[in-house]
């Protein structure tokens, strides 16, 4: 079935286009779906399953990796796309790309190498992941990067300051001058919020470092979990874990959408560059269901990012990243040669080095930064 898209949202053959004009069969397929199989085929988005989205990658199976993140990020952003009439291709070729950029060990990586490149520019994953898709990935003939369309390219872009908005060209102006992205873009941030929500409790029940019953004191998540018992009195722990997780989703995708339209018609909008001009994102919860996601989020904080266990793998995280920036810096010899050749053309400057070896250190997955920091510094691995 070939969905109606609403009238304010992004429509494929009106896109700002591509930085380099290209002539090649699109094989029928709209902008956007070419934007989101370019994703897919990248070398970045192969690495996502190798690395930590809060459990890092070798503690388990089962748990979600920045792969399973994104994945499920496109599934809730198509999910909210279909029933506003937006363009599901932009919704998914976003969602996929968002976290192309992060470090190995999820937040606590990204921590450390903005530590490191303090002097040089600092580091931002959502900056990286632009990087990522408009320069780092090397693939086409005509092009470096993978010359994504420009709504793409400003969903991925999701927040910048204005200083670093000044320096980021086309997709920075909208931090300058104060409008809004594509609703594409705007849901797609919701998406990530619920997700990463709902599979974070997930995960973090599983590792048994949430506690259930401090959880539904305390959370939305207690007053669904007694529904759920009380309609499945038999059930298992894991059915009513997953009972509750799913009505969650549910519950949070129909509020944005009833929200988001409610908002929508309130203030008359009927065109995408009037999705643009609103004074402010039109896509949002409602005031109760912001308030109960806010709790969620302070629970998970208190209890699940800054628990002991997580606490102690993310400093170490650090420590790793920050011995192997500190190493590859002083010594650029240490990096692989494609990394060296493009220091050779940039001379000597310092910035352009720090920026060489974070874009190195930022594409490693958990595990190969862990060999790598094992061959650099562990004698039991051989000199
Ligand atoms: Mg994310």
């Amino acid at each position: 079935m070939i969905q109606q898209l609403a009238t304010y949202a992004t429509h494929a053959n009106q896109s700002r286009g591509r930085h380099y004009p290209e002539e090649c069969p699109t094989g029928g397929r709209s902008g956007y779906q070419r934007d989101r199989d370019r994703v897919i085929h990248s070398t970045a988005f192969r690495r996502l399953e190798y690395k930590t989205q809060v459990f890092v990658n070798h503690e388990g199976d089962l748990y979600r990796t920045r792969l399973t993140h994104s994945l499920e990020v496109g599934q809730v952003g198509r999910s909210i796309a279909r029933q506003l009439g937006l363009d599901e291709d932009l919704v998914e070729a976003i969602s996929l790309a968002h976290d192309l950029g992060h470090t190995p060990f999820g937040h606590a990586g990204q921590d450390a190498l903005n530590a490191c490149m303090g002097e040089y520019g600092g580091f931002e994953h959502n900056i990286q992941s632009l990087r990522v898709v408009d320069v780092l990935e090397i693939r086409y003939g005509d092009f470096t990067g993978l010359n994504l369309s420009f709504e793409t390219r400003e969903g991925i872009l999701k927040h910048c300051s204005r200083s670093r908005a000044a320096k980021m060209g086309d997709v920075g102006q909208r931090f300058l001058d104060g409008t809004q992205a594509t609703l594409e873009a705007q849901i797609t941030n919701f998406a990530d919020e619920i997700a990463y929500n709902n599979h974070d409790i997930d995960d973090g029940l599983r590792a048994g470092l949430i506690d259930l019953d401090d959880l539904c004191a305390g959370t939305l998540f207690g007053d669904i979990f007694r529904e759920v018992q009380q309609r499945y009195p038999h059930a298992g722990g894991t059915v009513l874990r997953h009972e509750t997780g799913r009505r969650l989703i549910n519950l949070f995708i129909t509020d944005l959408v009833e929200e988001t339209r409610r908002r929508i018609s309130g203030a008359g909008i009927e065109t995408l560059d009037e999705v643009r001009r609103h004074p402010s994102p039109a896509a949002s919860h409602s005031q109760e269901i912001g308030a109960a996601i806010r709790q969620l989020k302070q629970f998970l904080m208190q209890n699940l990012y800054r628990h002991p266990r997580v606490h102690r793998q993310a400093e170490k995280a650090k420590r790793i990243v920050h011995q192997l920036f500190g190493i590859l810096f002083g010594d650029p010899a240490l990096l692989p040669l494609k990394y060296q050749e493009r220091l050779h053309c940039n001379g000597e400057d310092p910035h352009q080095r720090a920026r060489v070896v974070a874009d190195y250190v930022a594409g490693m997955t958990d595990r190969f930064a862990i060999a790598e920091y094992s061959r650099l510094f562990d004698p039991r691995d051989g000199i």
